[in-house]
């Protein structure tokens, strides 16, 4: 498989091409939501499609979330502990619009963090059906990631998981050009 790692303060930071739902031997997989937390195309679709009714059900007690918000349940049907909703901004509709990117990634790793998860797998949200350009959101989600990581935590392991070619090669790019 396709896959570059990068290791900051003894976490490894990963990616690969694949299907965020179809992760098994990872803690939390993170959705990229929408605000009512139901099912709907990209991720949202194969994440409740695996998971089943049940991850809707519980999604109506947390709904409607607001961009770069974070919020956790269980995994229902997938092969993970918890999945993490973030609702990422609509690019240039919810601004400023990197600030809140970066808040979905930071209010995931601190969800992550509180519920002990060790590792945890993002997809590249907002850079589909909410527009984001897909370099400027690697950059976003790498720095913010990179920057929570200065602080100790529980997690061991973030991966993130690219669907396309393209997407993957923008990651792998910026991850094998980072020096620490
Ligand atoms: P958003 O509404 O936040 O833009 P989308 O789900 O439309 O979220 O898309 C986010 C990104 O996830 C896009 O780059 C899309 O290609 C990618 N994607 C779609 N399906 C999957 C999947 N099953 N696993 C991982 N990434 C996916």
């Amino acid at each position: 498989m396709e896959k570059s790692i990068w290791k900051v303060n003894g976490v490894k930071i990963e990616c690969i091409r694949g299907d965020i739902s179809n992760q098994p031997g990872i803690d939390a997989v993170v959705n990229a939501a929408n605000a009512q937390l139901r099912t709907g195309g990209g991720v949202a679709g194969a994440i409740h499609k695996k998971a089943g009714p049940g991850l809707q059900n519980e999604g109506r007690k947390y709904a409607p979330i607001s961009p770069g918000e974070a919020v956790i349940t269980g995994a229902y049907g997938l092969p993970n502990r918890h999945v993490i909703h973030c609702l990422g901004p609509v690019y240039g509709v919810d601004t400023p619009s990197d600030k809140l990117l970066s808040s979905c990634y930071k209010n995931a790793l601190k969800t992550a963090q509180e519920k002990g998860v060790g590792s945890i797998a993002f997809p590249a949200i907002s850079t589909g059906a909410f527009g984001y350009p897909s370099e400027q959101a690697a950059k976003i989600a790498i720095k913010t990631v990179y920057d929570m990581l200065k602080e100790p935590g529980g997690i061991k392991k973030i991966l993130f998981v690219l669907f396309s070619k393209k997407d993957y090669f923008i990651y792998k790019d910026i991850i094998d050009n980072m020096t620490v």
